[in-house]
């Protein structure tokens, strides 16, 4: 249940619900918007439904959230929620363009790419140290090693870091290193991981399950904004289909749906999305008509050398020509790079 605070509401007057809620042995979860402040009840508000909640000062209107997701839902939070990482800002006008490396290599490659990505306007670095692999033969990523180097390429040349966290033991390791944990398409329904990245307080970017429907992606956000932890960032990266010209399938409209039933940011990663370098470009400029809130693209040096992912990775050519052309989409639609 929300309890939506009138926009001219005093402070007195939200305290008082507040206490109010509390004296009836539940807990307020009072979140402050730009305009109006809203106060969520996410137990079992059965006893107390009937109440005159409406009559009390201060009182614009009730809601009764009628999704199984609460805190994700717009209904919640109908503003759009901006996630601040550094110096940047996620669902905000500025479009967020991260860039790097599948997994990070050695020192030289990821500074590298570091320098190329940041000079073609991306404001996010990326680079796999611990990398969930199909075959347990190949590269596994570097570990703590490959963190060190992704935070000194990031510290270097000034881009914020991403990276992913595969398991609960990983999240304080990961934490010190990177400033944006992501969670990838094999761990979505990790539960516990879900949780540990909640209880972390770091800024978490929840990737699409291979297979999973929205309602299971929002779901999983909903865990770790449970644990207190609102910074939270979809990734949209291609779902698994009978289609066979493409490793996954980029399913866009998913962006408009996310859009439409969450306040969360919502980033499209088309390396995944489609696995061939050669449709990068055209699925970007697609992610962002379709309203997404930023792009995270394979690059390396030479992606022919590359360890994981060199079919879908971008040259630093190719990054700048999509940089180019996302600037121009992104202007088209009153957005920004
Ligand atoms: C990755 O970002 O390199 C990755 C493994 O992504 P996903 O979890 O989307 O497959
Ligand atoms: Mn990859």
């Amino acid at each position: 249940m929300i309890i939506v605070m009138k926009a001219g509401a005093t402070e007195a007057e939200i305290s008082q619900m507040s206490d109010h809620i509390r004296e009836l042995g539940f807990t307020p979860d009072v979140s402050k918007g730009t305009q109006q402040t809203v106060i969520g009840i996410l137990e079992d508000v059965t006893p107390i439904r009937e109440l005159p909640w409406e009559a009390m000062p201060g009182v614009e209107k009730v809601i009764h959230i009628r999704r199984p997701y609460k805190l994700t839902s717009r209904e919640y939070h109908p503003e759009d929620s901006h996630i601040q990482v550094r110096n940047l800002t996620f669902g905000a006008k500025k479009v967020v363009l991260g860039a790097g490396p599948c997994a990070v290599e050695d020192r030289e490659q990821i500074i590298q790419t570091a320098r190329a990505v940041k000079q073609y306007g991306a404001s996010l670095l990326r680079g796999g140290a611990f990398k969930p692999r199909t075959s347990p033969r190949s590269f596994q990523g570097l570990g703590e090693k490959g963190l060190l180097m992704l935070a000194e390429a990031g510290q270097e040349v000034g881009l914020a870091t991403i990276t992913e966290v595969m398991s609960p033991d990983q999240v304080e390791l990961v934490a010190k290193y990177a400033d944006i944990l992501q969670i990838g398409a094999r761990n979505m329904q990790n539960f516990s991981l879900l949780q540990a990245t909640g209880a972390s307080g770091k800024t978490v970017l929840l990737k699409r399950g291979l297979s999973a429907t929205i309602e299971e992606w929002l779901l999983a956000a909903e865990y770790i904004l449970m644990k207190g932890n609102r910074n939270v960032i979809l990734c949209e990266r291609g779902i698994r289909t009978f289609e066979t010209q493409t490793r996954n399938t980029l399913d866009l409209s998913s962006v408009a749906v996310v859009k439409r039933l969450s306040h969360l940011p919502v980033v499209v990663d088309p390396s995944h999305g489609t696995g061939r370098r050669e449709l990068v470009l055209a699925m970007s400029k697609a992610a962002i008509a379709v309203g997404a809130d930023g792009l995270l693209i394979e690059v390396h040096p030479v992606p022919e050398k590359a360890l994981v992912d060199g079919d879908q990775s971008l040259n630093f050519a190719e990054f700048e020509e999509l940089s180019n052309a996302v600037k121009h989409v992104a202007a088209a639609i009153g957005r920004e790079l």
